[in-house]
């Protein structure tokens, strides 16, 4: 008897690990075999954890899985209504290349620090290379909001998440007043 399945996302839901667990302060080790079973299914679980809880990014070390492995998943939300339209992709082993010397400070949040935002400064620009989960190197320029995810998911890899990378405690906001802050500029022509 074969059970049929029918599944959205190729994908189990995965727990979030919250601030204050050690695997979110450890270095994550290199991905040696991209197209091991393990790691595919990683890669099909973080896409469809990271789509079921609206995220925009998110990294195997969130996950409990000390991999350097992490899903840019940019879309317009309530939280970003400005992010760019993009496909999850699955970044592996990836580098930060050359950056600009220009830095921005802008909003940040992180699913392993629910309820909290940040303006966080990151580069602008950013030149990176990575392998795909076909196991081909992928080398490309990323601005603005995705180069901010792409810092933002590279960092969890080496344990950082952006409170480290605040200029000042006065840079955080709970999320009630970020929202009031999104729902004037929204209404506020750029
Ligand atoms: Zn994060």
């Amino acid at each position: 008897m074969k059970e049929p399945t029918v599944k959205k996302h190729d994908g189990t839901l995965l727990q979030i690990a919250q601030l204050g667990h050690p695997v979110l302060r450890e270095k994550a080790h290199q991905i040696r075999d991209i197209k091991e079973q393990n790691i595919q299914q990683l890669i099909n679980d973080m896409i469809a954890t990271v789509m079921d809880v609206d995220g925009v990014g998110l990294a195997a070390p969130q996950v409990y899985a000390p991999y350097r492995i992490f899903i840019i998943a940019s879309h317009p939300n309530a939280r970003y209504p400005y992010a760019p339209d993009m496909p999850p992709t699955a970044v592996i082993n990836p580098n930060i290349l050359t950056h600009s010397d220009v830095t921005e400070k802008d909003w940040e949040g992180c699913l392993s620090i629910p309820g909290v935002r940040g303006l966080i400064p990151r580069y602008k620009e950013i030149e990176v290379e990575y392998l795909n989960r076909d196991g081909k190197r992928v080398k490309t320029q990323y601005a603005d909001f995705l180069a901010r995810i792409f810092q933002h998911e590279s960092d969890h890899l080496d344990g950082i998440v952006f409170f480290d990378r605040l200029e000042t405690t006065k840079d955080i906001f709970m999320e009630k007043e970020y929202q009031k802050i999104i729902a004037r500029k929204k209404i506020t022509p750029a």
